[in-house]
């Protein structure tokens, strides 16, 4: 389940130290090293997986599960008045960790993209 070279497989297992704001079976949420808005936070299945477009029915379930979590997630981490998710999917997106990732941004006005 776990992948023994992914940065977020470490943090999960508690093998680099992270920022856990909420922790269950299925998910955890740790603030991102290099915040892009007040809040910053980072949302992970605890099965490692790449990428959005690759995630299985059961991978996908998980997501759902994670996206029913969220709000209070959100709201309970000074993201009362709003929220940005985002999913970066590839290259062009930029993504640098390839185990599927929801950013959560938010505590204050984002602005536009
Ligand atoms: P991506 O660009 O892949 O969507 O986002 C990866 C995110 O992971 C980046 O925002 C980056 O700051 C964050 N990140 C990378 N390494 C670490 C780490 O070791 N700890 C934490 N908490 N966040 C990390
Ligand atoms: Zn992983």
């Amino acid at each position: 389940m776990l992948d023994e070279q992914c940065i977020f497989c470490k943090i999960i297992a508690g093998e680099i130290p992270s920022k856990k704001v909420y922790e269950d079976d299925w998910m955890c949420v740790f603030a991102d090293v290099e915040p892009k808005a007040k809040v910053h936070l980072l949302a992970v299945p605890k099965s490692h997986f790449k990428l959005l477009s690759e995630a299985t029915d059961d991978q996908m379930e998980i997501i759902s599960y994670m996206l029913t979590k969220i709000p209070r997630i959100a709201r309970e981490n000074g993201c009362e008045n709003g929220y940005r998710l985002i999913i970066n999917q590839g290259e062009d997106a930029g993504q640098t960790v390839f185990h599927l990732h929801i950013h959560i941004l938010g505590g204050e006005p984002l602005g536009d993209l």
